[in-house]
């Protein structure tokens, strides 16, 4: 007969367990309760730990029952039977010898969880190295300009940020490779993104993880409270990217985690109440961004006594922040106004009130004003801002990038042989729409889901339709879209 590794293996499924999700792989060995409920032998202890808690004597699985018993049933049972009782006990746990507790059937306590569900999952192929190997190798850490030229395929614009990123992430993973900062100990370069809505603060980082083929982990600042208060705390982030590291430690430690809306904490002003989500936030970060070992439950987002725990330690993980920070830009203005009206080289006031970048000048102080604190900016010590898209980079991010919207239709009317084609007109207009909307890239999507939808649908219905121009006057509603049927 085959032995239960091998089957597993034939079959490409593994068990999974019953509490805390996890595979047998990472969970160890599992132990099975009536109606083929499986159960690993952390969350089986964690619930003995938490019965004893509420008044009946403690049990240890990796004990014997006689041992548990205190040997009383040597009286009942031969040795040899006892041997085999043994064996099928640690195998089945259905009837657990309580003394003070006649009946004690988990059965009843697992069925009074939520109707069934699947015992197994599917056991994950190792990526073969030519399958999809990532771009990247962060034991080999490729050049600054070879991140950033990589980054080029896909971001467009945003030259000053991209170049910012790729040395920063460069001095990350080489103090992380190598580990030597015996003599001089290398700060860790946690990145501040500044950057207004849809201006591709996230979409950067998430190409970045993408390329670099490390977990992301990306959440909301203002969904963050200090423990204890409702919303999540903040070691939360670190559980997120465990989650997407496949629960491995070693890979979450080596991660990305990118929190939006960072200027969402910043101090309340102005106010006398205890600021749970501004400023305790910052911080309760601190730790975080240095670096601390952290206690994160596994396989789940909040901690409970039937989760298990792991230590995740933070040192190498990259954070990086991104905010829109509105209204900087006055502050920035406003302290290089005040330094060009002072001593000899005073200058005209109103110097920089039509710099639409004057965001690039900002500096910590300018930070610590809009009400972050100083502590928390001295944590991320690169600073990049990205600009404003305007109508021209909205249309080179509609049809450069490597996976550009246009060129995703392109593909799916491929398939039905048919050619899709965008008049230059088509997106100036379409660019024109989303900066109305004052949303960035953001709106693009949608301004193209919106009018590619009746395409889509109609033209699967004729066959002899062989190419199709979408035109400025069909985004202005003003006209159709030109098609033109096959030449046969
Ligand atoms: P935010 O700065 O608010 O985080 P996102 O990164 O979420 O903005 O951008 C929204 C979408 O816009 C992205 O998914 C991406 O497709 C597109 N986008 C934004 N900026 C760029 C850019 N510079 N190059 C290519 N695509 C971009």
């Amino acid at each position: 007969m085959k032995d239960d590794k091998e089957m597993k293996k034939e079959d490409g499924y593994e068990d999974v367990c019953y509490i805390c999700r996890r595979p047998e792989s990472s969970a160890g060995k599992m132990i099975t309760i009536p109606q083929n409920i499986k159960i690993c032998q952390d969350c089986m202890q964690k619930t003995f730990d938490s019965m004893s808690s509420f008044g009946f004597p403690p049990i240890n699985i990796n004990q014997t029952p006689a041992k548990r018993n205190g040997g009383e049933n040597k009286d009942k049972e031969g040795d040899a039977d006892k041997n085999e009782e043994e064996k099928k006990e640690d195998q089945n746990l259905n009837n657990v010898e309580m003394p003070g507790m006649g009946m004690f059937n988990l059965n009843d306590i697992f069925g009074m969880l939520q109707g069934p569900i699947p015992q197994k999952v599917k056991t994950k192929k190792k990526k073969k190295k030519d399958e999809v190997a990532p771009v990247f190798d962060i034991e080999h850490i490729p050049h600054p300009h070879e991140i950033k030229a990589k980054l080029d395929e896909y971001v467009v614009g945003q030259e000053k940020a991209k170049k910012l990123i790729s040395v920063a992430v460069y001095n990350h993973y080489k103090r992380v490779a190598t580990n030597t900062m015996d003599e001089i100990e290398i700060d860790k370069s946690n990145i501040l993104m500044i950057g207004p809505t849809g201006s591709g603060k996230t979409y950067m980082v998430q190409t970045l993880a993408r390329l670099l083929d490390v977990p992301l982990a990306i959440t909301d600042a203002t969904s963050l409270t200090e423990a204890g208060y409702i919303g999540d705390d903040i070691e939360s982030v670190v559980s997120k990217l465990l989650a997407n590291a496949d629960n491995d430690v070693e890979r979450a430690e080596q991660g990305i985690i990118f929190i939006d809306e960072i200027d969402k904490i910043a101090k309340k002003r102005n106010t006398n109440q205890r600021d749970v989500s501004g400023e305790a936030v910052q911080q309760g970060m601190l730790k975080l961004l240095e670096g601390t070992e952290i206690e994160v439950p596994v396989g789940a987002s909040s901690k409970s006594a039937m989760v298990p725990m792991t230590t995740v330690d933070t040192k190498n993980i990259l954070f990086i922040c991104g905010g829109a920070f509105p209204e900087l830009d006055d502050i920035v203005k406003e302290r290089l106004n005040k330094e060009s009206s002072m001593g000899f080289v005073a200058d005209l006031k109103d110097k920089y009130d039509d710099n639409p970048d004057i965001i690039e000048e900002v500096e910590a102080e300018d930070l610590r004003k809009f009400g972050m604190i100083p502590e928390f900016i001295g944590r991320l010590p690169v600073i990049c801002t990205l600009k404003h898209l305007d109508e021209d980079m909205l249309v080179r991010i509609l049809t450069e990038p490597k996976n550009a919207i246009t060129k995703q239709y392109q593909k799916l009317l491929e398939l039905d042989e048919v050619k899709l084609e965008f008049e230059e007109e088509a997106l100036h207009a379409i660019a024109k729409k989303a900066t109305k909307k004052e949303l960035g890239a953001r709106a693009l999507r949608a301004i193209i889901e919106e009018f590619m939808m009746d395409i889509m649908y109609e033209i699967p219905k004729d066959d002899n339709i062989g190419t199709v121009t979408i035109t400025g006057d069909y985004i202005e509603k003003k006209g159709g879209p030109k098609v033109a049927m096959r030449s046969e």
